[in-house]
């Protein structure tokens, strides 16, 4: 047989899709191409929502770091600040009065042992910074552990019970 005429047979011929194609009737042929197309119609469905649900995923992931970074970033003192708040609040407690100095005039050297610590008076979670030296107080770690993250100043001082500067009753001291 010709080439052409062999092409011609197979691609011409009407009864490819009527009975040529071993005996599978047009109507097969359609509804199995039918559920095909539904198949993968489908599938594209499902890829899409999962394409979809994945990329919110990465997003939500992406803003919750970019927080976490954000709230670090807050959190974060410079020492040299640190430092300058310690002078300007003059090694004193800012809720129960304790000092360096109190505690120097008991025996000298005594107050390094007093433990003092730089505090975001509006806390890192309440959207307080530790770049803003204004919202930076001296406190001692006592004072600083009951504060946390939510007290006030005045809160914390209606609380405690060690009083102005840990040791108010001299009479202990003699
Ligand atoms: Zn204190």
């Amino acid at each position: 047989m010709h080439k052409l005429s062999y092409i011609n047979r197979i691609l011409g011929s009407e009864d490819l899709f009527s009975d040529g194609l071993n005996g599978v009737s047009h109507d097969t042929l359609s509804f199995a191409v039918a559920a095909l197309a539904i198949l993968l119609a489908v599938v594209l469905v499902v890829l899409i929502s999962v394409a979809f649900r994945y990329r919110r995923q990465q997003k939500n992931i992406f803003r919750q770091e970019q927080m976490q970074m954000e709230v670090a970033r807050r959190r974060r003192i410079r020492v040299s600040d640190k430092n300058e708040v310690f002078e300007r609040d003059n090694y004193t407690c800012q809720i129960c009065g304790i000092s360096k100095d109190y505690l120097d005039s008991f025996c000298p050297g005594l107050g390094d042992y007093l433990l003092l610590e730089a505090d975001h008076i509006r806390s890192v979670s309440q959207g307080g910074t530790g770049r803003d030296i204004d919202n930076l107080q001296c406190l001692c770690w006592r004072c600083n552990r009951k504060k946390g993250g939510r007290r006030t100043n005045d809160e914390v001082r209606d609380m405690i019970d060690y009083g102005i500067g840990y040791l108010q009753d001299e009479g202990d001291w003699d």
